[in-house]
């Protein structure tokens, strides 16, 4: 079987790019990742698969856009009336980074790739190896993992990028045990500065990073090793040294975070995509849904970083006739949504255990454990990676599974919605079959606290309470 891979820029789709895809495969496109969609060709032999791709991709191209960005922006700013202005601004975030777009298209058969619109594809994943992490957000909505990029950008306003920006650095997952170097750190708060000096000081942070840091060592390359060994003070009078003036101001402060955010306005704009699947399911038929409904669709649909769709704020109405439609309140939960899973086995070379294949019915299992704790659609954030690599970013969710072999997984617990604060190890090496064993308990003393105290999130009481239970460094 071949696959097209079409990559969207920015992860805007207009809505005659998707509806092209799902008329050639109406039940059979895919979310790839936060910027491209896979669809199955109908072809049998390699040749027919090119020119089939081809032709599919040169219609879609009638209505892309140009000029690719590193940074993951935030869908307020690309919806915002100053939407070229912070596209130009992140574009030249590039220099903090190789771009992780890429402005060709890709047909693969069994996960190789056949045939590129690129002369040199490699280069694709030598650049998706080597690039920092970057965000753009902007307040009030937390949308890209802020706090596990390397470097976060973050807009007073979504009006014009010419004011002063907040400049956060050195984040990251990484695994518990030894050197700080390799733990989990959530990007620091480094102060407000012009949108010029910003950039700068980005650079500079590169630059303290290449003198001072252990770029030639693989897993100790990145800034959030640098600055847990040498810390916050030291990494400051760097920055002063260099003529900035870090650490002014104070930092943002967002109301909502991730898929869903329990942010009616927000959430509503949100089109789920289970396991990023864009065809219909038993009870949710998403792909006929969208077909009927694109044409009413006024601006791009975005991409999310979890694999769904979210609606431009203009199409709102549009938005409301797709969930009546498809029923999403009782058929999808906010648990689901927000889950996340890396690719885990057998798809992955390094993968311990089985990640992405379970996460539908993991969900389900703590979806029926909150509903018989008496908190149905409480929206806990959850991840699971096949490996202590943790490419789902694990270390900063509520509750997540890390891979240790087949069928076993350490259990760590305790991050925040916002993902600023890191889990802890929970219990180790547990089989998947014991995970209700240990979690209904748990949940059920949950509930019990959130009653007397309605607003307390799941990562905040279970980290309360393993501090209770284990004091810290006993992990
Ligand atoms: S966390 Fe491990 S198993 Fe999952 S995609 Fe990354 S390397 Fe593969």
């Amino acid at each position: 079987m071949y696959t097209l891979e079409y990559p969207f820029l920015d992860g805007l789709i207009h809505p005659a790019q998707l509806q092209a895809a799902l008329d050639h495969a109406p039940q059979g496109c895919r979310i790839a990742s936060f910027s491209t969609i896979a669809i199955p060709l109908r072809s049998e032999t390699i040749e027919q698969a090119i020119a089939e791709g081809d032709s599919l991709a040169a219609d879609m191209n009638r209505y892309a856009t140009e000029g690719a960005s590193a940074a993951d922006i935030s869908t307020l700013l690309l919806q915002s009336t100053a939407q070229e202005e912070w596209t130009a601004f992140a574009r030249r975030l590039n220099a903090l980074s190789e771009p992780v777009s890429f402005p060709y298209h890709q047909i693969r058969s069994r996960g190789k790739i056949i045939h590129s619109s690129s002369p040199s594809p490699e280069n694709r994943f030598a650049a998706l190896h080597k690039r920092n992490r970057i965000c753009l957000e902007t307040p009030p909505h937390l949308e890209h993992g802020l706090f596990g990029c390397d470097f976060g950008f973050v807009a007073h306003t979504q009006g014009q990028p010419s004011g002063h920006i907040h400049l956060f650095a050195g984040g990251g997952g990484g695994i518990y045990g030894g050197s700080p170097a390799l733990a989990p750190r959530p990007a620091s708060w480094l102060g407000l500065y012009t949108c010029e000096e910003a950039i700068r000081a980005a650079q500079q942070l590169l630059a303290i990073n290449a003198e001072h840091g252990e770029t030639e060592n693989p897993r100790k390359r990145r800034l959030k090793s640098l600055i847990a060994t040498r810390g916050l003070d030291w990494l400051g009078e760097q920055l002063r040294r260099a003529g900035f003036t870090p650490y002014c101001g104070q930092p943002p402060v967002f109301r909502t975070s991730g898929e869903w955010s329990g942010d009616g306005d927000t959430d509503e704009l949100l089109i789920p995509a289970p396991s990023g699947a864009i065809a219909d399911e038993p009870g949710y038929p998403l792909s006929t849904a969208l077909r009927e409904h694109l044409p009413r669709l006024r601006h791009r649909l975005r991409l999310t970083p979890q694999g769904h769709l979210r609606l431009h704020p203009e199409d709102r109405a549009t938005a409301r006739l797709l969930h009546a439609r498809l029923h999403t309140s009782s058929s999808q939960t906010p648990l689901a949504i927000a889950s996340v899973a890396c690719r885990g086995l057998p798809i992955c070379k390094r993968a311990r255990a089985a990640a992405s294949t379970i996460r539908k019915e993991t969900a389900a299992v703590l979806d029926t454990l909150l509903a018989e704790s008496g908190l149905a659609h409480e929206p806990i954030s959850f991840r699971i990676s096949g490996c202590p690599n943790g490419c789902s970013r694990p270390m900063f969710a509520e509750l997540a599974l890390v891979g240790r072999s087949e069928g076993i997984y350490d259990i760590f617990a305790g991050g925040n919605r916002q993902g600023s604060r890191t889990a802890r190890l929970l219990r180790q090496a547990l089989p998947l079959h014991a995970l209700p064993g240990l979690l209904s308990p748990l949940l059920n003393r949950y509930a019990t606290a959130k009653r007397q105290q309605p607003g307390l999130a799941f990562g905040d009481w279970i980290i309360c309470h393993m501090e209770q239970e284990q004091p810290p460094g006993d992990a």
